[in-house]
Parts: structure tokens; C-alpha cells; sequence
């Protein structure tokens, strides 16, 4: 380990791609026709493309039999599992999520089903109101929900929003692919100033 940097990587949005394993589920149930593409999700509220409520979408989610299929089931993103691995050669890494009671367990058998097995892992239970990703020490977050890079911007920690379709309103330092990442992390000095702080 040659630096001391704590990077906190979120996982979905980020590594997993949990649109899809959403997207297989409402397919099965006969909620969104199989002939068709999946929609474009290009705002943050996924059911909004779907035409389901708030309640429904949380029990199909996070609270059924389906919550495990959701979350074992989506596909990492191309080159997730190289990216970890190239961060964990040079830093200390760890993935934070924010999972249920029922969806924790499944994001922990998909980190291990796709080899995921060097970084430290964190579940903050949203269920139980557990929200604060900069309690584990880190020093940057990548994460693709501008809430929480903006918490650590606020704890003058460093945030960087993953760039995704759903996040473009936010105003904030992002990045698009997982090298531009790296490469910002890499030239990070010994005292870093962070951008957005
Ligand atoms: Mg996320």
C-alpha cells in the first residue's frame, strides 16, 4: 500500500448496474413489455418509467422475494471488478451501500459472485434511517447519487459524482468512466484540495 488515501466507492449506479436487475424483475412480473427496450432512465425516480407507485416500488425492491433476485441478479458494470482491483493495489478501498434488511445479504453474495473481494464493505440500513456515508473514515466517495458526494463535500471530505443519466441536473465535479477516476485519484498529492469544497 504506497498511499494512505481512503476511497469509498458506492456500489449501484457505480459498479452494479441495478437498473437492469430492476428492469428483468418488472419484465417477469408482466409490468413492462418484453418486446420493448428498457426506458432511458434519465431522471433519478427509476419507477417514474415504469408507471408504479412509491409503496409499490419499495415492496418489490426492497421489501419481497424479489429483493434477492433484484440484487444477486443485475450485472456489474463493464470493468467494475479491474477497477476495484487497480484501486486496491495503491489505496485503501472500501464499497458503502445503502441496502434493507433483505437487499444487504444479496449485495453481499453479488460482491462475492463477481469477485469483488478486496475492498473493506459498509451497508448503512436506509431502513433503520441510517444515511451517513462519511462515517467510516474515508477520504473521497464516488457514488452516483449527488445526496451523498455532497456529504462528504460538506464534512470537507472529497466527493465525486459518477456520471450517469439520472444525475445530470446536479451541479458538481463527476466523472465518466472509471480511468478518469483513477487518474484523478492518481494525481491527487500528499495534501490534496478537493474540488466543490
Ligand atoms: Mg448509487
Amino acid at each position: 500500500m504506497s498511499n494512505q488515501i481512503k476511497i469509498a466507492i458506492d456500489i449501484d449506479g457505480v459498479l452494479r448496474n441495478f437498473h437492469m436487475g430492476f428492469h428483468k424483475v418488472l419484465v417477469s412480473l408482466g409490468r413492462y413489455p418484453a418486446y420493448k427496450e428498457p426506458p432511458a432512465i434519465t431522471e433519478w425516480v427509476l419507477r417514474n418509467f415504469y408507471n408504479i407507485s412509491a409503496e409499490e416500488f419499495y415492496y418489490i425492491v426492497f421489501n419481497s422475494h424479489h429483493t434477492g433476485v433484484i440484487f444477486r441478479d443485475a450485472p456489474m458494470y463493464n470493468g467494475a471488478r479491474d477497477f476495484i482491483n487497480s484501486l486496491c493495489d495503491e489505496y485503501q478501498v472500501g464499497v458503502i451501500t445503502s441496502q434493507t434488511h433483505r437487499s444487504a445479504y444479496p449485495t453481499l453474495e453479488w460482491l462475492a459472485h463477481h469477485d469483488i473481494t478486496r475492498p473493506s464493505i459498509h451497508i448503512l440500513r436506509f431502513d433503520l434511517g441510517e444515511k451517513d456515508k462519511t462515517q467510516f473514515g474515508y477520504d473521497i466517495l464516488l457514488d452516483d447519487k449527488p445526496s451523498n458526494v455532497q456529504q462528504f463535500l460538506d464534512a470537507g471530505l472529497g466527493g465525486v459524482l459518477y456520471d450517469q443519466p439520472w444525475n445530470q441536473e446536479a451541479d458538481m465535479f463527476r466523472v465518466d468512466t472509471y480511468s478518469e477516476f483513477q487518474n484523478f485519484i492518481d494525481d491527487l498529492g500528499p495534501n490534496p484540495s478537493y474540488p466543490g469544497i
